[in-house]
């Protein structure tokens, strides 16, 4: 049985998390987390998600606790803290946090010689399979299309385009030989001038209880292909992240992904 740790336990991932603990067979909540001023503090992490009691506080301290795996849902502020605790106390990680920057990843990717740690932008099982379905759509219709990423969700969403948006960008970027820094285009705003092939656009929306959609749009003259992705519930993604939790426990140290949890190879 893997030990879980959750950090942001109140948040709308963190709630997710706690109800995928419960229902695993794999996993158990060991511990709860919060920032110290959570008005969520001494309760229950299971009353506070809507289920059971789960016989674990909340708490703002994680010295001296027990468990294998942490799983991060927060703010990139946030995780920094919680790798170098994991990494000082040999502690295996799963991070589910977006907005990261090009420095915490390489954070990351560092800490994975010394633990083995798992970070994907979107844990659905679904999303990685779409990952996969672009790779092969960008290869075969190559720069005779013109390519857009629309995604949208919650109105509380602090990062925008989301990290999903952005993977899917690179993983279309690099199946095309193109540099994502280089060809994306955010939004579009008055004498934009025609439009450059080459180019990725992203669009997003912010909207009510979005929880997630993704649309990655190959347009020709005369046809387009349209695959989509939409989340309905965040379970979805405490599922995918509990699973990696549980896979993870069980490697050695490494920078893994969601493809490799589900076995997903990158060919
Ligand atoms: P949220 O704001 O509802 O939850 C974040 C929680 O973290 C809050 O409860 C907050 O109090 C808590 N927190 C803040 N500081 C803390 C600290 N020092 N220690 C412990 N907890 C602390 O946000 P959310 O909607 O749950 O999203 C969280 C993150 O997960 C975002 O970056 C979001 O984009 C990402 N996300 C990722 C996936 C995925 O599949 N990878 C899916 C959904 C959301």
């Amino acid at each position: 049985m893997t030990r879980i740790a959750i950090t942001g336990a109140a948040g709308r991932m963190g709630r997710n998390l706690v109800m995928a603990c419960a229902e695993s067979e794999h996993a158990t909540l060991t511990h709860a987390l919060e920032r110290a001023d959570s008005p969520f503090i001494g309760n229950d992490a299971g009353v506070v998600a809507g289920i059971d009691a789960q016989n674990v506080l909340i708490t703002d301290t994680i010295d001296g606790t027990q468990f294998d795996v942490l799983i991060d849902f927060t703010h990139p502020t946030v995780t920094t803290k919680y790798i170098d605790y994991c990494l000082k106390h040999d502690r295996k990680m799963v991070i589910g946090t977006t907005g990261c920057d090009e420095e915490l990843e390489q954070k990351m990717e560092k800490s994975g010689e010394s633990i083995a740690i798992m970070y994907a932008h979107n844990m659905s099982v679904g999303v990685n399979l779409c990952l996969k379905l672009l790779q092969t759509a960008a290869k075969a219709l190559g720069d005779s299309v013109d390519i857009e990423i629309i995604e949208a969700h919650h109105r509380h969403k602090v990062d925008a385009p989301s990290g999903t948006a952005v993977k899917m960008g690179r993983v279309i970027a690099e199946s095309l030989g193109r540099d994502l820094d280089e060809c994306a285009v955010y939004g579009r705003e008055g004498q934009t001038g025609a439009r450059d092939r080459k180019t990725i656009g992203f669009e997003s929306i912010r909207a009510g209880d979005i929880v997630g959609e993704h649309t990655v749009l190959f347009a020709a003259e005369g046809e387009r292909i349209e695959i989509t992705h939409k989340a309905s519930s965040r379970m979805t993604f405490a599922n995918g992240a509990v699973r990696a939790g549980c896979w993870v426990d069980h490697k050695p140290p490494g920078f893994y992904s969601m493809s490799d949890v589900l076995e997903l190879s990158s060919e």
